[in-house]
C-alpha cells in the first residue's frame, strides 16, 4: 500500500510538465514521505510558508537505496512541491555522485527514508547492475509516449551477443532489468546516465527507419529521435502494461523481425566439409 502511495504522488508530479504541484496538501506529501513523523510534515509546511525554502527526501519505489528529493517553496503567496529529482546512496550502485552540499547530520535523516522502503516493500526493490539505458519513444498522431528501461549489458554488447547466433530483440528481451512509464520513477534506474533514444510504432510497436514503420509503414516525420529499426520487445510491454493497447498485435511486428532474421542468408552457416572426412581418389589430380 505505502509503495502505490509513493508511486501515485510521484506520477501526479512526472505528469506535471514542471514536475510541479500547487498547493500540495499534507496527505501528498506524507504519501512521498511516508517515513516522516506528522509533526516533522507540519514544521516543513510551517517553514515553506514563512518563505524558508524546504527540502526533504523520500524512498525510492523501484532501485534500493534511491532517494526522491522535493523541494517546497512559497510562491506569489502559494504553496509549491517540486520534485528536483533522485539521489542515488553509495551502495546502490558504482555510478553515485553525492551532492557535496549533504552534511554528516543529513546521512541519518536519509537513512530512515532508505530504511522505511527496506522494512515496508524490500523485496520489491532491486540492486542496480544494469549498463545501458533506453528511452523508448512509442509514437502517436497526439505525441510520444516514454518508457524508460534498464539494462544489463550495453547495446554493443547486446549486438555482439546476438551476432548471427540469434535475433537482436531476443537479446534485448532477455537483458531487461527495470522499465517504467512514469518519468520520476525512471529517473532511480537512469541515475545520472544518458540514454539511448530509440523510436517505435505506437500503431503496431514495429520499429522505424527513415521510411517509417517497418511493419505498418505508417509515416513519421519527426526526426529528432534516433531510429533503430528494432520492434518495441515482449518484456518490455508487459512490464509497463502496454501490450494490448496497440491498434494491430505487437507480436506481428515481432514475428516478421524474427522471420528476417531466419531469413537472412547472410547469417546461415556455411557448410564446411570436415578435411579428414574428404575423399580423395589416387588418379584425380
Ligand atoms: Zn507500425
Amino acid at each position: 500500500m505505502t509503495r502505490a502511495g509513493i508511486l501515485e504522488g510521484l506520477g501526479l508530479l512526472g505528469a506535471a510538465k514542471t514536475h510541479t504541484l500547487h498547493a500540495p496538501t499534507t496527505a501528498l506529501i506524507a504519501k512521498l514521505a511516508p517515513h516522516l513523523e506528522s509533526h516533522e510534515i507540519a514544521g516543513l509546511l510551517t517553514d515553506a510558508r514563512d518563505s524558508k525554502i524546504v527540502s526533504f527526501i523520500g524512498p525510492g519505489v523501484l532501485i534500493r537505496g534511491a532517494e526522491h528529493v522535493y523541494v517546497l517553496t512559497k510562491q506569489q503567496g502559494v504553496l509549491q512541491l517540486q520534485w528536483t529529482g533522485v539521489f542515488r546512496r553509495k551502495e546502490s550502485f558504482h555510478y553515485t555522485v553525492l551532492p557535496s552540499n549533504w552534511k554528516q547530520a543529513d546521512y541519518e535523516y536519509r537513512e530512515r527514508a532508505a530504511n522505511y522502503a527496506a522494512v515496508h516493500y524490500g523485496n520489491q526493490l532491486q540492486w542496480d547492475d544494469s549498463r545501458e539505458c533506453v528511452t523508448w519513444f512509442f509514437m502517436y498522431a497526439s505525441g510520444p509516449r516514454e518508457v524508460r528501461a534498464a539494462y544489463r549489458r550495453t547495446w554493443a554488447e547486446m549486438l555482439q551477443l546476438a551476432n548471427g547466433r540469434c535475433p537482436f530483440l531476443q537479446v534485448l528481451d532477455a537483458q531487461l532489468c527495470a522499465a517504467t512509464l512514469h518519468y520520476t520513477v525512471g529517473a532511480e534506474i537512469f541515475g545520472d546516465r544518458a540514454s539511448r533514444l530509440v523510436r517505435v510504432c505506437g500503431n503496431c510497436g514495429g520499429g522505424i527507419d527513415a521510411d517509417g514503420c517497418t511493419y505498418c509503414h505508417t509515416l513519421y516525420t519527426s526526426a529528432s529521435v534516433v531510429d533503430s529499426n528494432t520492434p518495441a520487445h515482449l518484456h518490455l510491454l508487459e512490464e509497463v502494461g502496454l501490450f494490448d493497447k496497440f491498434n494491430v498485435s505487437p507480436i506481428n511486428a515481432i514475428k516478421v523481425h524474427y522471420a528476417k532474421w531466419a531469413a537472412d542468408s547472410v547469417r546461415q552457416p556455411t557448410r564446411q566439409v570436415p578435411h579428414d572426412r574428404v575423399i580423395t581418389f589416387s588418379g584425380e589430380t
